[in-house]
């Protein structure tokens, strides 16, 4: 068991599955329906075509979407390597192509991670959702007219502020239509407010931790990616964002479009910080968008985000049952297959709104007596009558992080005890760790024989401090991997999976090479607020560089009448808006476009003051100044590692 060379560890391949681990996979196989085989029929019910493996491909031939790798999902049993309960929705999955949810409703499916709603109407047909590129949304649509016959697009409805929803809005009106303005884009009210601003304050951050809960850099297979729980994986392609014209803004508003009638249902700060539902009373059909999906969502997402509302989130559930329950015949969502009939239709809906209760009563009551976050996951089980149904599995988020979201949400990051108020950061506690351990052979020695027994979580606590106190001992990375993979192979939720398995190939490869961050594109700065662009530029001033300087710039906007005064001191970058600063080093009068093109990198500050877009009074040198006291921020970064460069 000596040292293996650097070599020897980049060659190291995923694992066959442990015995314990397939031990919890039997053991799952018992506890869980498996004969209960309704969602298949659901998720192929009202089949009328496809698109051969689903593949859809860019203009510049790039894949933009592609089920064609998961081929190996056409075996009914779960290998040894995959959860069985995940297996069987990884399955459900590939159910891909043009259904009918009613005559007159259909959805395309599985050619995105989210659904696209079709509605005819008197004339032509409203699209609910349009995917999250423009050209998976074109080849939904081209499926859809090529099975329903061509009519035009009378109105597009944005479920929710998540990309996977309106990325592909310009696949689906073509630049006349938009011309024209006819079509109306219905919306939640504060939509622009939170399409993009959740991703942008932390955006860096955000985008790598998402590597982790997506697996994009994972090869599929059954020791690599299967699923993403909601959906197979995140689409590619290209995203534009298109302005609503309409907001919903109440529950109860109504709306007629194309004659047909639609009842709106608000749901802000449930799994989207602007999120509705609608009943369309002419097909009897219940749209609950991203809220009533065939899995337990996510609390919090492991990208990172805000928390989001479970008792919220029920009381929304429980309100679509008291304003149309009994009414609906079909029930679809944004994300997986629908569900048919009043009664069933009736239950999923009490059992999904039970299920966020229940998380959310639970986990305050243990915390209210005491619990910490891991010690409720630990306690905390589903009720039997939620257990059973597939439903409320955890395959996109689970039980076990949830709750520590939902502790989150009202007590924070800290559990009281004063041990946890200011330990050694990761490399320092794992040096001591491994000190008072006897020494990293004596650590390995006894976290191999734990590994044997199958105790996975603390192995990979014990290994993770040695690879934090040295990450170039390879025999602590390999033995780290091999433990985060049997956690994956174990796991339900397929964002844990992921999760693990990522981890894994990062301490067996390193870290994927990814071309540097692309700037911002024109049309997300255009939908950010001036306040929004400056949180921004704030967050990227580096702090210690800023010692000791004072800068304070005036701006002027002329196309949105916009004042502020930009002030540095203190090493923080301050805003105040409609003023103006009498002792101001500069000012600048623009348009918010062409600063926005700045930002973009479409033209320079420089080009644009030589073209007279700028106006400049005073030292111009000193926003030059400013903006060199800005970080860029890398696309990659070591998450299962310590930080191989330093940041101050
Ligand atoms: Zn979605």
């Amino acid at each position: 068991m000596g040292e293996r060379s650097a070599g020897e560890a980049l060659k190291e391949s995923p694992k066959d599955a442990s015995a314990s681990v397939v031990a919890q996979h039997s053991a799952m196989l018992k506890a869980l329906p498996f004969s209960d085989t309704a969602d298949f029929d659901d998720a192929a019910r009202g089949f009328l075509g496809s698109i051969d493996n689903a593949k859809i491909t860019s203009a510049q031939g790039r894949s933009v979407w592609s089920l064609e790798p998961y081929g190996f999902l056409s075996d009914a049993e779960a290998p040894a390597t995959v959860n069985p309960s995940l297996w069987r929705q990884s399955r459900l999955n590939m159910n891909h192509g043009l259904f009918e949810v009613v005559p007159g409703v259909y959805q395309v499916r599985g050619l995105d991670i989210a659904n696209m709603t079709l509605i005819e109407g008197d004339a032509g047909v409203i699209v609910v959702d349009t995917l999250t590129s423009i050209e998976g949304a074109r080849a939904a649509m081209a499926l859809y007219f090529r099975h329903r016959g061509e009519r035009p697009v009378v109105a597009v409805i944005f479920t929710h502020t998540h990309t996977d929803h309106w990325g592909g809005a310009r696949g689906v009106l073509d630049d006349e239509t938009l011309a024209a303005g006819r079509v109306p884009i219905i919306a939640p009210n504060l939509f622009m407010e939170h399409a993009v601003s959740e991703n942008i304050i932390a955006g860096p951050a955000m985008l790598r931790r998402a590597q982790y809960q997506f697996g994009p850099f994972l090869a599929k297979g059954p020791r690599g990616q299967v699923d993403c729980g909601l959906g197979k994986s995140m689409a590619a392609g290209s995203v534009a964002l298109l302005r609503p014209t309409d907001l919903i803004i109440a529950t109860g508003d109504k709306r007629i479009i194309d004659g047909v009638e639609f009842e709106f249902q608000m749901a802000p700060n449930s799994e989207a910080p602007a999120e509705m539902h609608f009943f369309i009373p002419r097909y009897k059909l219940l749209n609950l968008a991203e809220n009533c999906t065939h899995n337990f969502h996510n609390l919090l997402p492991f990208r990172g985000a805000d928390v989001r509302d479970a008792l919220a989130w029920s009381k929304y559930l429980n309100e679509a049952l008291r304003m149309w329950g009994g009414k609906a015949d079909a029930m679809c969502g944004q994300h997986h297959w629908p569900v048919w009939g009043r009664e069933r239709i009736d239950t999923m809906i009490r059992q999904q709104r039970d299920l966020y209760k229940f998380a959310h009563d639970q986990t305050v009551r243990l915390m209210n007596h005491g619990l910490t976050a891991s010690e409720i996951a630990e306690t905390i089980r589903l009720p039997e009558s939620l257990e059973g149904a597939w439903h409320t599995r955890g395959y996109y988020g689970h039980i076990r992080h949830n709750v520590k979201a939902i502790y989150q949400k009202y007590l924070g990051w800290y559990d009281a005890n004063p041990v946890h108020l200011d330990p050694l950061p990761p490399a320092a506690a794992g040096k001591k760790y491994v000190d008072y351990m006897g020494g990293a052979d004596a650590l390995l020695m006894r976290a191999r024989q734990d590994f044997a027994n199958g105790e996975f979580r603390f192995v990979a606590e014990a290994v993770s401090h040695l690879v934090f106190a040295d990450p170039d001992n390879q025999a602590a990375r390999a033995l780290l991997a091999d433990t985060f993979e049997q956690l994956g192979y174990a796991a339900e939720s397929s964002t844990w999976r992921n999760a693990y398995l990522f981890g894994a190939q990062e301490l067996r490869q390193g870290m994927p090479k990814a071309p540097p961050r692309s700037p911002m594109p024109r049309e997300t700065l255009a939908a950010l607020r001036t306040e929004q662009l400056w949180d921004v530029l704030g967050v990227r001033l580096n702090g210690p560089k800023a010692e000791g300087k004072h800068i304070v710039l005036n701006w002027t906007f002329t196309d949105t009448n916009e004042r502020f005064v930009l002030t540095l001191e203190n090493c923080a970058l301050t805003y105040t808006d409609g003023v103006q600063a009498d002792n101001a080093d500069a000012g600048f009068t623009l348009t918010r476009g062409t600063l926005d093109e700045v930002i973009a990198k479409q033209t320079s500050f420089t080009d644009a003051v030589a073209a007279r877009r700028i106006e400049v009074i005073g030292d111009v040198t000193r926003l030059a100044e400013l903006m060199d006291l800005m970080d860029e921020f890398p696309r990659m970064f070591e998450i299962v590692e310590p930080k191989r460069t330093l940041v101050t």
